[in-house]
């Protein structure tokens, strides 16, 4: 007889429950699966603390992310139902203004509105907003309508309260001892199925994963209401009462060393040439990216009967969807793996 039985307590067991694994969950529970998350906090994980923003466009370079549209359309889908399930709401569509910081990145703008995809994105601002008339924006402002803010935090705890009543997560730290391989499947703490997805994000050791430290603040700016997400230099996204959410920074090196104060005064100084007012800091927050040396998830078999769902990077919350989607068309299906996702891709 084989260490795994073959009827199988669950379908699918899951290590970690931060955007990936909660999203993956859900995905296949929306397809009957049964489904076992193990999951233990841990200092420096991503979701906790991701602002939350979707925007599909890349403002360093003024062009569309990685398949915009469609990560778009099936991420906007996902949360909104999401919500209705738990009878809040998740996805809060919200309008991008970005103030442009010289005249040449307006000119670039407007070049790009004309490209027939980009133009359904981008537009110029010229009417009355009274909080955006408040900044400084000689060069003028941009909108990118179809962006929005999902309440990650809200929908991870949502989850987890759900989850823990129905006993299908579990509070615990997996110790690669603690994953029995068989010819059938996987048996991990008495809970046995053919699949298991590691969803463990920057803690993982997998092919190309690149850890990227990030933080921001919350802050709250006397008499400022806006209703619009803002850029310029930084993001701010309004979480009502004059309260805002400011960020992020990237570093590539010390990453698990916290919040610091150098990251604290950078965010600082931009936000108070931004705002030409004092804010006051409410929290500091600091998490660590799960990135790839290319951009994209990483995603694919890593075993005979081992899956991981990794690389979210700075984007986490619009490519989750899609990519949970693809990776049960892939496992249960038989679809094709994109080529751009598969975990071998580092590998030689
Ligand atoms: C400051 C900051 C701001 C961000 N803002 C945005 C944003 O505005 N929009 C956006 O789209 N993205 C944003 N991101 C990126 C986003 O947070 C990530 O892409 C995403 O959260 C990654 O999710 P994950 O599930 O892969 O990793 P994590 O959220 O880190 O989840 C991994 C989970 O697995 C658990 N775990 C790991 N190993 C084990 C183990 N062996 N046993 C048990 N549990 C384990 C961890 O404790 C954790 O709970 C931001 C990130 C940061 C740091």
């Amino acid at each position: 007889m084989g260490l795994v039985p073959t009827s199988f307590t669950h379908d699918v067991i899951i290590i970690g429950q931060g955007l990936a694994g909660t999203v993956l969950s859900e995905t296949l529970a929306q397809r009957g699966k049964r489904v076992m998350v193990f999951d233990a906090p841990r200092p420096g994980r991503a979701s906790h603390v991701a602002a939350g923003l979707v925007n599909p466009v890349s403002l360093r370079r003024t062009v569309l992310t990685w398949r915009a549209s469609e990560m778009l359309a099936i991420a906007g889908a996902f949360y909104r139902d999401l919500g209705l399930q738990y009878d809040t709401a998740f996805w809060h569509p919200t309008p991008l203004a970005v103030l442009f910081p010289t005249a040449q990145e307006a000119g670039i703008w407007q070049l790009r509105m004309k490209d027939p995809e980009m133009m359904r994105f981008l537009r110029l601002d010229t009417s009355a907003d009274p909080a955006l008339d408040q900044l400084p924006q000689p060069y003028g402002r941009g909108i990118i309508d179809r962006s929005a803010w999902v309440d990650v935090s809200k929908m991870l705890e949502a989850y987890r309260a759900q989850a823990l009543a129905a006993g299908e997560l579990e509070e615990r730290s997996i110790e690669a001892s603690d994953i029995r391989r068989s010819d059938d499947g996987v048996e991990l703490l008495g809970r046995t199925a053919p699949l298991l997805v590691h969803c463990s994000g920057p803690f993982a050791q997998v092919d190309g994963l690149v850890q990227v430290k990030g933080e921001g603040l919350t802050v709250r700016i006397p008499d400022l209401h806006a209703t619009k997400a803002i850029h310029r230099g930084v993001f701010m996204l309004p979480v009502g009462d004059e309260v805002y959410r400011v960020g992020s920074t990237f570093a590539w090196n010390d990453v698990w060393s916290g919040p610091s104060a150098d990251a604290q005064r950078y965010l600082l100084d931009r936000l108070e040439r931004l705002v030409e007012r004092e804010v006051e800091v409410l929290d500091h927050w600091c998490g660590v990216r799960p990135a790839s040396k290319d951009r994209r998830p990483i995603l694919g078999r890593v075993g005979r009967h081992e899956v991981v769902f990794n690389g979210l990077g700075s984007r986490g919350v619009v490519l989750a969807p899609w990519c949970a989607q693809h990776l049960c068309d892939h496992v249960f299906e038989g679809a094709e793996l994109d080529e751009a996702v598969r975990p071998d891709r580092f590998i030689g």
